[in-house]
């Protein structure tokens, strides 16, 4: 039986983040993975995740903000670009009542933005061309992270502040019957005095006493390449999201122009997730891209698959375990919990160490599902 004071289990976004967050607190966590970090099995992997503050609720525009410093101060740390500032735009037709509504939450916020025109989209970002019925909403303080190199520098500053890391290790159970939770593994037993579980789409299995109301669904993600890439990089093209087709798209980004379909995918689970592209949809998004640039040109160049992990109602999970304090779930981030990874790290870590945070969690409580 191995001793551990902090273990976090699953080292995806969240998960290394809260290695990191503890690290550089002064624990000396250990990080345990069924596979090799950086793998591409779970949702974390890729090359960008959209940052955006524009959200239907003034909870997620807060914890946006929060987390926009502490990518900054993890970019200094490692010396690489996470996040890059392209700025987002989204759009609808006139008349989009839940659009509308997006709006009136940001109207009473202070996160900056501007309404435009499809007229002034197009001058300001000549590659986009919008329907005249359009209205759009630009945010300067958003953009998108570069995925793999966020999970890589969580872990490699855990690592240079004292983390250990234990790779390919799978959790098969969490015994919760003494006080100290204690993990049975494919490398045998630990005992940890707290234990962090950032599980991904896997979280029903490792947590199924809790019979958590979770739906993992398969998404998929294109790259197409402009013939000119120049006139798409993110100086001079946002991130933007159709409000009426929910297909959103980045600039040029390593292999090219990222465009991904947010309305929720087939129901899957990790195991059988089928990873074949689905070929009308890489063509449906073509189209759409063409459209909205009409002198793109672009190439297919690639697509990958990922999950994404659904709560009944789009809110995440961040809290202690019901019945044992000293295990703290992060888990069901529903496809839009990247931009967050860093900041729910530092919460989960603030958690362990001092069994509170100034976070707004409440709302996130595992017990709201009964
Ligand atoms: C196509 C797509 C696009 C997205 N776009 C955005 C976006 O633009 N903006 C945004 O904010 N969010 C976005 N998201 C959501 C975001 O990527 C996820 O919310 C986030 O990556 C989830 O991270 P995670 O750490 O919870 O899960 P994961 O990255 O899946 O990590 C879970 C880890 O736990 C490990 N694990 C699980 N069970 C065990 C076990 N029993 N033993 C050991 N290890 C275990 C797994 O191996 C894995 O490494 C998107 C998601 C997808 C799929």
């Amino acid at each position: 039986m191995r001793n551990e004071d902090v273990c976090v289990v699953g080292l995806g976004a969240m998960g290394s983040a809260a290695l990191y967050h503890l690290a550089r607190q002064g624990a000396a966590p250990v990080g345990i993975d069924q596979y090799r970090t950086g793998h591409a099995f779970g949702s974390s992997h890729g090359h960008s995740r959209a940052f955006r503050t524009f959200y239907h609720d003034p909870i997620y525009v807060e914890l946006a903000e929060a987390s926009l410093p502490l990518w900054q101060e993890l970019e200094t740390l490692s010396g690489e670009q996470l996040l890059t500032l392209s700025g987002f735009l989204d759009f609808a037709r006139k008349g989009n009542a839940a659009f509308e509504a997006k709006v009136h939450v940001m109207q009473g916020l202070d996160t900056p933005y501007e309404v435009l025109t499809p007229e002034e989209v197009g001058a300001r970002f000549p590659a986009l061309r919008l329907p005249a019925d359009t209205v759009a909403f630009y945010t300067p303080r958003a953009g998108f992270l570069d995925a793999n190199r966020c999970v890589q520098a969580h872990l490699s500053q855990a690592v240079r502040f004292g983390a250990t890391i234990h790779e390919e290790v799978r959790v098969h159970h969490i015994d919760l019957d003494k006080d100290q939770p204690e993990i049975e593994t494919s490398a045998g037993r630990y005992r940890c005095s707290r234990l962090i579980v950032t599980p991904g789409p896997w979280a029903s299995d490792i947590l199924q006493a809790l019979s958590l109301p979770l739906h993992v669904t398969r998404q998929q993600k294109f790259y197409f390449r402009p013939r000119d890439t120049a006139a798409y990089q993110p100086d001079r093209l946002p991130v933007y999201s159709d409000n009426e087709t929910q297909y959103y798209g980045f600039p040029n980004h390593g292999p090219g122009i990222k465009v991904a379909d947010d309305t929720h995918g087939s129901v899957t689970s990790p195991e059988a997730v089928d990873r074949t592209l689905d070929l009308q949809k890489r063509d449906d998004l073509k189209q759409w891209l063409e459209k909205i640039m009409p002198g793109s040109d672009v190439s297919f160049v690639e697509g990958a698959t990922c999950m994404y992990t659904l709560t009944p109602d789009h809110d995440f999970l961040i809290g202690p375990h019901p019945k044992n304090p000293n295990l703290l779930v992060g888990a069901g981030f529903s496809g839009h919990g990247f931009k967050f990874s860093t900041l729910v790290g530092k919460i989960l870590a603030e958690l362990a160490t001092d069994g509170r945070t100034p976070y707004p969690i409440e709302r996130f409580r595992l017990s709201r599902f009964g």
